[in-house]
């Protein structure tokens, strides 16, 4: 029997983990994700929709070994809000140049937590809640199913 030629190794092997590119709004950082990312949690609470000045900020988070920068990493800057009531502090990242929000590692849990709205590529996840809806933006007409919380969701696995 002749030989059969061995099949073309798939580029969509299974064992690989998803790329996913981010970047900025100038292009300075850019970064990405080599693995799964979370379902997005829309987050209203007053602070989000401050920090992204939209209606609610797109979240989702990613193991910290994943995300891997590609450039910029200089650029990014934190800003760390006032604590209005208790730990954990309300820190952001941004590009120093542009502005976009950028990944922020959540201290001690091993996960960095993004937006949506900073990918260039599909994450693969859609939005599965909303947190703080106490907080909604009046001007924002829900007619959705998804679960509702008023204030914080329970955290995964808890
Ligand atoms: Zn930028």
């Amino acid at each position: 029997m002749p030989e059969t030629p061995s099949p073309e190794p798939r580029s969509s092997h299974p064992a690989t983990p998803p790329l996913i590119r981010g970047s900025c709004l100038c292009g300075a950082v850019a970064f990405e994700v080599r693995g799964e990312l979370t379902p997005i949690q829309l987050c209203h609470a007053t602070r989000c929709r401050k920090a992204t000045g939209g209606a609610f900020a797109p979240e989702l988070l990613v193991a910290d070994a994943d995300l891997h920068w590609l450039k910029g990493r200089e650029a990014v800057r934190v800003y760390e809000a006032p604590l209005l009531e208790e730990p954990p502090a309300y820190r952001r990242a941004f590009c120093a140049h542009c502005g976009s929000p950028l990944p922020q590692a959540i201290e001690g849990t091993g996960f960095t937590g993004l937006l949506a709205g900073v990918l260039d590529d599909d994450p693969g996840t859609r939005p599965f809640r909303h947190a703080f809806t106490d907080h909604q933006a009046a001007w924002l007409d829900t007619v959705d199913a998804l679960p509702r919380f008023g204030g914080r969701p329970p955290r995964p696995g808890g």
